[in-house]
């Protein structure tokens, strides 16, 4: 499976094209169309049309949630590379690479337990899909489960940490020996 990008938060309705008020319910859509993920917004009464809770049974519908609608919060004033959990998991999920999808996992659940993000649902599957919205900016954020075993988690996150104290963000070293 591809890795999925963050999916940003509509300010208007995907179907009607009217933009959403503040505190307006707002229905999302998360859909793999050909391998492609695809987020649609809708206000209410498209979401209704469209069947309303029937949307879930479609081909390639991932997860569905509802929200109030929160206008984008302002970027953040500082411009310096952080080494906070959620920069960190950007810049992972920016770059895309295999190797880093323990951590990714790992800082998603540390994330979900500080309130940034929330838990939209588990999608069963080989490997399972965490769907997370981010609770201020209503993103997306898709992180297959690696299923780590209990001692490969003590593991990750000693590496999570050592990023978190301002180690060396890089990905970790091949396990295979080079000669
Ligand atoms: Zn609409």
């Amino acid at each position: 499976m591809e890795e999925w990008k963050i999916q940003p938060r509509g300010e208007a309705c995907s179907a009607c094209r009217r933009p959403f008020e503040p505190k307006e319910i707002c229905h999302t859509v998360l859909a793999d169309r050909a391998g492609q993920l695809l987020r649609e917004d809708l206000c209410e009464t498209c979401w209704l049309a469209q069947g309303g809770a029937d949307v879930r049974a479609r081909v390639g519908v991932i997860s569905t949630w509802q929200g109030a609608y929160e206008p984008p919060a302002p970027p953040p004033p500082d411009p310096l590379p952080r080494q906070d959990a959620e920069s960190i998991l950007r810049r992972m999920m920016a770059r895309e690479l295999p190797e880093e999808a323990e951590a990714r996992y790992i800082l998603a659940v540390m994330l979900e337990r500080k309130r940034v993000f929330r838990h939209r649902e588990t999608r069963g599957g080989e490997p399972p899909l965490l769907v997370y919205e981010h609770a201020a900016t209503g993103e997306a954020f898709l992180i297959p489960d690696p299923r780590l075993r209990l001692d490969q988690i003590a593991a990750v996150q000693q590496r999570v940490a050592a990023m978190l104290t301002g180690g060396d963000p890089a990905p970790p070293e091949p396990t295979v020996a080079s000669t």
